[in-house]
């Protein structure tokens, strides 16, 4: 870690705790859910975003951080010196997810830049702050997943990439056109509005920019959202379930966020599972025929995720 990058760490940022240590490596080869990228990239482990549905927390180190989750952050303090070393020679070419288990303009990003440093290394940006690091620029196929419209901030850094002769895309998650439904899930996220605001920004910058609804908690009219969807201008959109029953949820919200969207279903928690899942193939059937008319794919689930180039 570098003393500048030591000297910025706080110790607390978006209401979690903030920690520092080395990771063995920044890129991870990807597996499962991500098979079809060569890597995911992660500056941090843990987000402070905290989303109740959240399946990252079930990457976490210990029990003790998966029940914690949304309240801890770790800095992968030697990310920058671990991708300027280019342990994985050359990533022209190479599919990269980032952001698959955190992300990656949460708030501490905004104080640390961590993200953005890694993607001046990929772009071949010169950094004042990393001289020594300057190198060619790479090539990547790079998917960057995100909650947060701070991720505005890295436009040019999307471009230069896309200039050097590599691919950029960023996904913006959009689950709900509900903020009651937001808040509750995600209360720790920025609202719908501005997510949705970015990705218009996004298009009108010249950047690739796909909506993911993932999962799509509730829509309170289908129509409207998609409507409002393609006002944005992006014309690639992802939707999955919400898996009410996969695993563990995360302890803070989950009991209020299931009993507010059984609320919304107007059912009970008996049959929450079936009537979600007959809102949410409602909302499916209905936003792929408004999307797709307006000439915008639609994909869905692991599918859907597949790299876009
Ligand atoms: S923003 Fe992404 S990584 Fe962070 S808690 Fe929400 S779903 Fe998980």
């Amino acid at each position: 870690m570098t003393a500048a990058l030591a000297a910025q760490i706080p110790s607390r940022a978006g209401g979690a705790e903030v920690t520092s240590a080395p990771a063995r490596s920044v890129l991870t080869k990807a597996t499962g859910f991500m098979s079809e990228y060569d890597f995911t990239l992660n500056p941090y482990s843990g987000c402070s975003f905290g989303c109740s549905y959240c399946y990252a927390a079930f990457f976490s180190p210990s029990q003790e951080n998966r029940d914690a989750w949304g309240q801890w952050v770790r800095v992968k303090e030697n990310a920058v010196d671990l991708l300027s070393k280019r342990k994985h020679g050359s990533l022209d070419g190479k599919r990269i997810y980032m952001g698959s288990v955190t992300d990656p303009y949460q708030p501490i990003e905004r104080k640390l830049r961590l993200t953005r440093k890694l993607l001046e290394i990929l772009a071949g940006e010169p950094s004042p702050e990393y001289p020594r690091l300057l190198t060619e620029p790479h090539k990547p196929k790079l998917v960057v997943q995100t909650r947060s419209p701070d991720v505005a901030r890295d436009w040019g850094l999307f471009r230069r990439i896309e200039e050097n002769g590599g691919c950029a895309q960023v996904n913006i998650t959009v689950t709900t056109d509900d903020e009651e439904v937001r808040r509750t899930f995600e209360p720790s996220c920025p609202p719908n509005e501005a997510r949705l605001r970015a990705a218009a920004k996004a298009q009108a910058e010249g950047v690739a920019a796909c909506v993911t609804m993932t999962p799509l908690l509730w829509t309170s009219d289908p129509r409207a959202f998609a409507d409002r969807l393609l006002a944005t201008g992006v014309r690639k959109f992802i939707i999955q379930p919400f898996h009410y029953q996969r695993g563990k949820f995360v302890a803070s919200t989950r009991e209020k966020a299931v009993d507010l969207m059984a609320r919304k279903l107007d059912c009970d928690r008996a049959v929450f599972r079936e009537r979600y899942l007959a809102h949410y193939n409602e909302a499916y059937a209905v936003l792929k025929a408004k999307l797709e008319k307006d000439g915008a794919e639609l994909g869905e689930g692991k599918d859907g995720f597949k790299p876009p180039f």
